[in-house]
Order: C-alpha cells, then sequence, then structure tokens
C-alpha cells in the first residue's frame, strides 16, 4: 500500500507498506524521515519537500526526527493500472499528535471546518487541461551541477487549431480513453474528455464533489495520468505553459458553489430577479479582494505567470463576467438552475490543490463574513481598469505576505515557509540565461 501525502507543491510523496504492516499504520502512522539535518536545499535547484529554514525546524524537529504519516482509510483505492497496489492519502503530524503547519490537506481541512461553522460547504467542479507528449528519448540524465534532469525530449501527438473536431479527438482517443477507464476505477466522476485548442492538448472535467473529494482527485489525477502515458512511452504535463509552437497556457477552472449543510440548499441560486444572493455577492466579492494575495495558492510557479495575457481564454485581471471567458470569474447564475455556480479561471493545473481550494474557501468567506459587495459585471474584460492580477511569481510572493487576511487564517509560520521556498524558486530562476535573452542580446551587443 503506498502510504501517499501531497507535499508542499502538491506532489505525491510517500512510502509503501506491505499488507501486514497495513494495519499498524493505520492505527498508529507510519515514520518518515523529516530530513531536515539536511542543509537547506531551498537555494538549489530542487524542489524541496521541505526545508529547515523558515521557523521550522528550530525546536520543532531536530535532529531529522521521525514525522507520521496518518492515513485517511475513507481514501484507499486499488490502483487500476497495477493491481497488486493500492493508494490512501495521508495527513502529516508530529509524533506527539501536533499537525504539521506545511501538511497542505490539514490546511483545507481547516477551512472547510471554518465554512462549516456557518453551515455552509463549497461545492466544486474541475476543468482541468494538460499536454500529453509521445517520448523520443526515455534515457534520465543526472547533471552533476545540482541542476534538475534534463527535460525529456518529445514529439506532439496531435496538432492543434481544429478545435472539437472529430478527428482530432480520434488522434487522441486512445489514450484519452485509457485514462478515463482508469481514472473511473479509481471512483472519480469524470464528465467530460475534449482536444483542446492546443496541439497535443487534452482536457478533462469532472462531476461536483466536495472541496476535500476534489482537491484528493486532483492530487491522484495528476499522478495517475503521468504514471499511465509513461507506461505507454507518453509524457504528459501538467505545467501551465510548456513550449510549444502556437500553443495555449493549460488553465485550471474551478467551478463553485456554495450549499447550505444542512438543507443542501445551492446559495447561489438567484431569485425571480436574477440578481446575486447574499452569498454570491460575497463570496464573488470576497475572491476578488484576495485575488493577488491567493495567486501564490492558485498560480504557484514561474511558469504560471506567462499565462495571464489578453484573448486567450485566460484572465489578465482581477474581475467578475457573466458568462465571459475572458474574465477571471465567470458567473453561470440563473433564477430555478440549481446547478447555479461561478467558474474560476485564475489557477494553474500546477497548483497545490489543497492550497487552492483553501484560498478559495478563505477568500470567500472572508467576502460573506465581512458583507463584501461584488462590483458590476465586466462585458469587455480586457478594456477594464480592474486591478491586475500579479506579473510575476515574486509579485505573487510578496502580494501573499503582505495579505492580513491569509497571516490571520494560515498562520504566520506557513505564510513565512511557503514565501521562503517560492522566493528561492524565483531566485532560482533569475539565475539562470534564458533563450530569450541569448537571441534577445547575443548578437545585437
Ligand atoms: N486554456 C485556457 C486557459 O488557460 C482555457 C481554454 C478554454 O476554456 N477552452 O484557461
Ligand atoms: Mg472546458
Ligand atoms: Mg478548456
Ligand atoms: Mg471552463
Amino acid at each position: 500500500v503506498r502510504l501517499a501525502f501531497a507535499d508542499q507543491h502538491g506532489v505525491i510523496r510517500g512510502k509503501t507498506v506491505v499488507a501486514e504492516a497495513f494495519a499498524s499504520a493505520v492505527k498508529s502512522g507510519m515514520a518518515v524521515t523529516s530530513t531536515l539535518l539536511l542543509k537547506d536545499t531551498s537555494h538549489r535547484t530542487v524542489f524541496p519537500v521541505w526545508t529547515r529554514d523558515a521557523g521550522f525546524g528550530a525546536g520543532m524537529l531536530t535532529g531529522a526526527s521521525d514525522i507520521l504519516l496518518v492515513p485517511d482509510p475513507a481514501t484507499f483505492r486499488v490502483l487500476p493500472w497495477s493491481p497488486h497496489s493500492a493508494w490512501i492519502l495521508c495527513d502529516l503530524f508530529l509524533k506527539d499528535g501536533t499537525p504539521i503547519p506545511f501538511s497542505s490537506r490539514t490546511i483545507l481541512k481547516d477551512s472547510v471546518a471554518k465554512l462549516a461553522e456557518r453551515e455552509m460547504a463549497l461545492i466544486c467542479g474541475l476543468e482541468v487541461e494538460f499536454y500529453v507528449y509521445a517520448l523520443e528519448d526515455e534515457r534520465l540524465t543526472h547533471a552533476e551541477t545540482g541542476m534538475p534532469p534534463a527535460p525529456p525530449k518529445t514529439t506532439l501527438v496531435s496538432h492543434g487549431y481544429q478545435y472539437l473536431t472529430e478527428s482530432r479527438y480520434d488522434a487522441l482517443e486512445d489514450i484519452m480513453d485509457e485514462l478515463r477507464r482508469n481514472a473511473v476505477a479509481l471512483g472519480m466522476p469524470v464528465r467530460s474528455m475534449e482536444a483542446e485548442f492546443g496541439p497535443s492538448q487534452c482536457e478533462f472535467t469532472f462531476e461536483p464533489a466536495t472541496a476535500l473529494e476534489h482537491a484528493d482527485t486532483m492530487l491522484l489525477f495528476r499522478s495517475m495520468v503521468k504514471a499511465i502515458c509513461a507506461r505507454r512511452g507518453l509524457h504528459a504535463t501538467f505545467m501551465c505553459r510548456p513550449q510549444v509552437e502556437n500553443g495555449m497556457a493549460s488553465g485550471w477552472h474551478l467551478h463553485q458553489s456554495v450549499v447550505h449543510t444542512r438543507t443542501g440548499e445551492n446559495l447561489f441560486m438567484p431569485g425571480a430577479d436574477g440578481a446575486l444572493t447574499p452569498a454570491a455577492n460575497g463570496w464573488i466579492a470576497g475572491l476578488l479582494a484576495h485575488a493577488q494575495a491567493s495567486c501564490l495558492l492558485t498560480t504557484p510557479t514561474v511558469n504560471g505567470y506567462k499565462r495571464y495575457q489578453a484573448f486567450q481564454l485566460a484572465p489578465d485581471r482581477v474581475q467578475w463576467g457573466r458568462d465571459n471567458k475572458g474574465a477571471m470569474i465567470r458567473g453561470l447564475m440563473a433564477p430555478g438552475d440549481r446547478a447555479s455556480r461561478i467558474e474560476n479561471r485564475v489557477a494553474e493545473p500546477a497548483a497545490n490543490p489543497y492550497l487552492y481550494f483553501a484560498s478559495q474557501i478563505l477568500g470567500g468567506l472572508d467576502g460573506i463574513r465581512a458583507g463584501r459587495e461584488a462590483p458590476a459585471p465586466v462585458e469587455n474584460p480586457y478594456e477594464t481598469d480592474a486591478k491586475l492580477l500579479p506579473k510575476s511569481l515574486i509579485a505573487a510572493v510578496e502580494a501573499f505576505e503582505a495579505s492580513d487576511m491569509l497571516r490571520a487564517e494560515l498562520g504566520e509560520d506557513f505564510v513565512r515557509y511557503l514565501a521562503h521556498i517560492k522566493r528561492a524558486e524565483w531566485e532560482r530562476y533569475l539565475s539562470v540565461v534564458s533563450d530569450w535573452e541569448q537571441r534577445e542580446y547575443f548578437s545585437t551587443f
């Protein structure tokens, strides 16, 4: 059984136990090394599991002592493509039972509980885009420089620019259907598949479920897609904007409605006049008010900021519109429509699902608590004077650190920690000379 947990980047890590040891792991947790005796690696080139700096370590985890993976029994699933193995998701605790501040699944559970105090729950539907390539060369290279291994050599598996045609879908059908069957066998409520605008770009959507269920769905879906593709000599990436000529960025749209926990009533469904309900009004206003500060959680990579461009069905500023795919938030509310909801188009598919969903709950809840009012919906989203989304990861780090709401809700430790590792990621990016610079300056000067 693979005891899997989401690290702070939303990547699955874990340890595998044999069946005989599983019962004891469920009962008492499974120890893993906290690795905090290692030198702080966050300024080098790897994505750290966690790092000694930024408040963790001192007094809390000394001597690389163990931390505990505590399995959540409701998440047990046999892997359909490897039927002798199963996945179970775990939360992270110190040995004395204290939750670890960088355990993102715990952060989402806390946010869900805060919303539940008002007898409300977030229901969400997922739309996830990603690219699939054929691997040309599967050899792994390991550089001695401390740099990550070179990306694999790949070719496109379908062209772009014949959006929604049968022939393009058919070219992808083989892999799409295998992904669908495995996702369904894992218990995921797949709704639709499509060949997206970009060459080799795919999309899966999922029926609505609770925030925790669907954060788990995304964590496992990304790993599943990558594993199944790799077994067939393909490479899948949820990186936001891979280098593809005429490519489109991949987005991760989150459909959201808030329901009453006792009655199940959809609190976003408007009355006969179609006006925003109080819950929808506060939720939208809160998401807009905290959008820039939350970008580090919705768009946590350097690459994700290359998606925020006009006229690409992606947002570039903070606003909402009615059924408008250029606005950050697309309102889909109509009198009598029990599926009334909003779609937030802000996130990249590489986001940590737990932190992304927590940011939506905390922003929306703050809007409701503070009685915030949503501005008027926009019609021409790329021609308004609304605030822009951050232009870069470092701008997002600064907005995140400056947010009183996020500091209060997520805790100073976590804010300092995430800002630390993301600032280090930005500094690694800045230290490398890009292809663009070489072309722009090498001959001219
Ligand atoms: N790829 C777009 C995005 O970045 C969405 C495209 C679409 O909605 N068809 O969000
Ligand atoms: Mg779609
Ligand atoms: Mg799409
Ligand atoms: Mg969408």
